[in-house]
């Protein structure tokens, strides 16, 4: 058996954090196991491109949750990456640290480590941002950050103007001293290139030799010995493999695969598993509970001035993007769709903020928006203004329903399970008419396409909300952190409670959600873990 220092699972945003990180001294050896393959492909690295691989199974799993009966029975597609950089390879890159509150909320809920303070370090590190280096940004760390309000869509500043008019403030970086207010969203691209985490730390480490990378292999069980994880079983090109850890295996598959592993490898409610005929190890009900998301509802509206649908749609305006992408990887291309929008508080009792706005200059009123057909918008001008609550309360489930790796998962989000989640959907819902209705918004809005005037009451408009509403992909919580096993996965160690050698490090680990858009949390996650790893190594823990 080929034998490894450390094994991580899943070559996704955390994973190649991991990789990186793990392998940077030389002295461990390192296998990073993914299940997709080469991240190198045009609609990969173009930063618009993400409209094409959101259904493109060769890329991406492609999961569909079971019928919502909040959303009217309803069942939400979520796409999730299946190669190399993972979902940060098929994502907007929205790059949104969220709030204090988030990760004081994390320690508070019983994780020492992981408040605000201790966690801004590795959000620096990470990063390498064209604000420089500060006390709230890092410089010449492995991913860049760009700021792109010179370059935004010009109708971002009217959308500015009009949360002004609501009152909310300004901000000039979400990230910075101020998360609050309206502006414009900071992404996740290097020379107008994707820079997930696949180019940003992974391709760097592989020069290492001490990092293998094995690509088109999927974990299939994690191996033990008594309760000590010691290695990874996969199939790769229909063979079974298997290899072995020394140290420790990392599971770093995302908040629907990894507690997927989890369950298949025998952690996990031991009824559900042994229904399947799954010896369980550990009686680990916490695995695939507590799954939280992002739930969110756009407003499309017609417009008096140009938006992104004008250069996107007629063969000529795509042709220019194009141009300009080659000339000087600039232009729409080079940037995603969601470019400004706000953190603000959606009553004057809110403690902190409360709701993420999106303006984005672009509609797609003749597809749902769900089909994702960013260079195919509407073929006029229009632009729509979208809402998610920062912090659902509702919390969903994730099961396997058979012993087979190649099965789906049972996903059940649970949306709009609490009064409080339906009374935001409620109030983001007249929130949005009313930014509309603000002077700068009304001046250019020539008519709202969807859902239109003619819905007004609470019970038409919730009624809308539960019709279209839909995730922004951003699942979270499936292996929860916390102290007490009964009730969540890892310890603050990120060590899977009851098992020696094995961590969950991703997304999946949140304790709860975070205010904003997932990625950057989850790279922070990814960092800190990787130091304690290595922390631990050097005390002889695990
Ligand atoms: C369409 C879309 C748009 C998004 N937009 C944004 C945005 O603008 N900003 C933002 O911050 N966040 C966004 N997100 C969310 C963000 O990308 C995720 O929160 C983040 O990538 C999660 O990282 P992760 O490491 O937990 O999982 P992933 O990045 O999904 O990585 C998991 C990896 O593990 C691999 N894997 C899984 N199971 C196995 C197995 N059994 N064997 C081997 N390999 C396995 C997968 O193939 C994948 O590569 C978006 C996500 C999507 C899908």
């Amino acid at each position: 058996m080929d034998m490894f220092d450390y094994i991580i699972v899943g070559a996704g945003t955390a994973g190649c954090v991991l990789a990186n990180r793990l392998s940077a001294d030389g002295s461990a050896r390192v296998l990073l196991i993914e299940a997709g393959g080469s991240d190198r492909t045009l609609w990969i690295q173009l930063p618009i491109g993400y409209g094409r691989t959101f259904f493109d199974r060769r890329v991406n799993w492609m999961y569909d949750t079971e019928a919502e009966p909040a959303l009217h029975g309803r069942k939400s597609y979520w796409p999730r990456g299946k190669v190399i950089g993972g979902s940060g390879s098929i994502n907007a890159m929205v790059h949104v640290r969220g709030q204090r509150g988030d990760y004081d909320d994390w320690a508070a809920a019983g994780n020492p480590g992981w408040a605000w303070d201790d966690v801004l370090p590795f959000f620096i590190r990470s990063e390498d941002h064209d604000h420089g280096a500060s006390q709230w940004h890092g410089a010449g760390g492995p991913q860049h950050v760009t700021d792109i309000s010179r370059v935004a869509h010009p109708l971002c500043r009217r959308f500015i103007a009009a949360g002004e008019a609501m009152g909310y403030p300004f901000t000039a970086d979400f990230n910075g001293p101020q998360a609050e207010g309206v502006g414009i969203y900071q992404i996740n691209t290097r020379k107008g290139r994707r820079a997930s985490t696949a180019n940003a730390y992974l391709r760097p480490a592989l020069q290492r030799g001490n990092l293998v990378l094995r690509t088109h292999a999927h974990a299939t069980r994690i191996l033990f010995e008594g309760r000590r994880a010691i290695g990874v079983e996969y199939h790769r090109r229909g063979a079974t493999v298997t290899v072995g850890a020394r140290r420790e295996v990392i599971v770093a598959g995302g908040s629907i695969n990894s507690p997927q592993l989890l369950q298949l490898s025998g952690i996990g409610d031991a009824a559900l598993l042994h229904s399947l005929g799954i010896p369980p190890l550990i009686d680990a009900r916490a695995v695939g509970a507590n799954l939280q998301d992002h739930l969110a509802v756009s407003y499309f509206y017609r417009s008096s001035l140009p938006t992104l649908n004008d250069e996107l749609r007629p063969l000529v305006g795509k042709i220019r993007a194009a141009l300009r992408y080659l000339f000087d990887r600039g232009g729409p291309l080079s940037m995603s769709v969601n470019q400004s929008g706000g953190f603000i508080r959606s009553t004057a009792t809110s403690g902190r903020p409360d709701m993420q706005l999106y303006f984005s200059p672009v509609s797609y009123t003749r597809s749902p928006l769900s089909e994702r057909r960013l260079l195919n918008p509407d073929p006029f001008s229009a632009f729509l203004l979208s809402f998610n609550g920062c912090r659902p309360t509702s919390r969903g489930t994730l099961a396997i329903v058979s012993p087979d790796p190649r099965s789906p998962p049972s996903i059940r989000p649970n949306y709009l399970s609490t009064e409080y989640d339906i009374g935001q959907a409620l109030a983001g819902s007249r929130l949005l008419r009313t930014l509309a209705a603000t002077a700068p918004m009304a001046e250019i809005i020539t008519d709202e396409l969807v859902p239109g005037r003619h819905l007004q009451t609470d019970a038409e408009l919730l009624d809308d909300f539960r019709a279209r509403a839909d995730t922004v992909y951003h699942p979270t919580s499936s292996c929860m952190m916390g102290p007490d096993p009964a009730t969540s996965v890892v310890d603050a160690r990120l060590r899977v409670h009851g098992i020696a050698g094995l961590r969950v490090a991703d997304a999946s680990i949140f304790p709860n959600i975070t205010s904003g858009n997932t990625n950057a949390p989850t790279v922070m996650v990814a960092e800190k873990a990787a130091a304690m790893i290595l922390d631990d190594a050097r005390f002889g823990q695990q």
